[in-house]
């Protein structure tokens, strides 16, 4: 008999450290890793390198159904390729940022990029965790553990700061709240799969917390689940 991978969606807003937690409990567990914002970043590049605008609904609908998107892990970074180009760094600067939220808010780019997240996942061989806005209410609404991970605006917008400062590109605080503000708003109000936790999820707010002690109870709370199935498969 085959098991079904193993699947945790852990949804949030930007800069809550669902990406530091996602991929330190990949690596604890040996699991895939499906960062599927990086995915809509890649298909809000390739509209601005195609000189799509963000509500041509026809042209992003063709487009995206087209794009090769793929992850391959490399000296412990989970790097995003489109086609054979690794465009880790080229899909997070600020600018798209912002036309990767218009982009995501239009159905017929979510519809197309439903499967890729899912097939991504149910290959997985071991188990996978998934990161981003809607898996656990759209994606895996049946996902084995759900989580919520936030912190306050000023919390994400100091650490989203920090990282931009630590590449070297140039900005200001207050921009980075300013435009953290404006992402969360698109993602909150879009009608289609809005940024919201799970009815079921647990929510985990990391504004007072170390990134250790939000990884550590994560697992803890995925190994009482998977404790928990294993003794009901046995
Ligand atoms: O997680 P990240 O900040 O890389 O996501 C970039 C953008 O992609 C989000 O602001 C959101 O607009 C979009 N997104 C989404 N649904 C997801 C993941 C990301 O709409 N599941």
């Amino acid at each position: 008999m085959t098991t079904a991978p193993f699947i945790v969606a852990i949804d949030g807003p930007a800069g809550a450290g669902k990406s530091s937690v996602s991929k330190a409990i990949a690596e604890r567990l040996s699991f895939s890793l499906v960062d599927t914002g990086a995915i809509y970043r890649c298909a809000a590049m390739a509209a601005r390198r195609a000189g799509i605008a963000a509500d041509d609904d026809t042209a992003l609908g063709t487009l995206t159904g087209t794009l090769a998107i793929s992850f391959k892990m490399a000296s412990g970074e989970n790097r995003v390729f489109l086609g054979g180009e690794d465009v880790s760094e080229a899909i997070r600067t600020p600018e798209n940022s912002s036309f990767t939220s218009q982009v995501s808010a239009r159905p017929v780019v979510r519809q197309a990029l439903l499967d890729l997240q899912r097939q991504l996942a149910r290959t997985s061989p071991r188990g996978a965790i998934l990161e981003g806005r809607d898996i656990g209410t759209v994606v895996f609404p049946d996902a084995d553990v759900k989580l919520f991970i936030t912190a306050s605006d000023e919390a994400r917008a100091n650490r989203r700061f920090a990282e931009l400062t630590a590449k070297g590109i140039e900005t200001t605080f207050d921009k980075v709240l300013a435009d953290q503000r404006a992402r969360d708003l698109a993602d909150e109000t879009r009608e289609v799969a809005p940024l919201r936790a799970a009815e079921d999820a647990l929510i985990i707010d990391t504004t007072a917390l170390s990134l250790q002690g939000v990884i550590d109870r994560v697992i803890e709370t995925i190994e009482a689940v998977r404790l928990v199935s294993a003794a009901g498969r046995a």
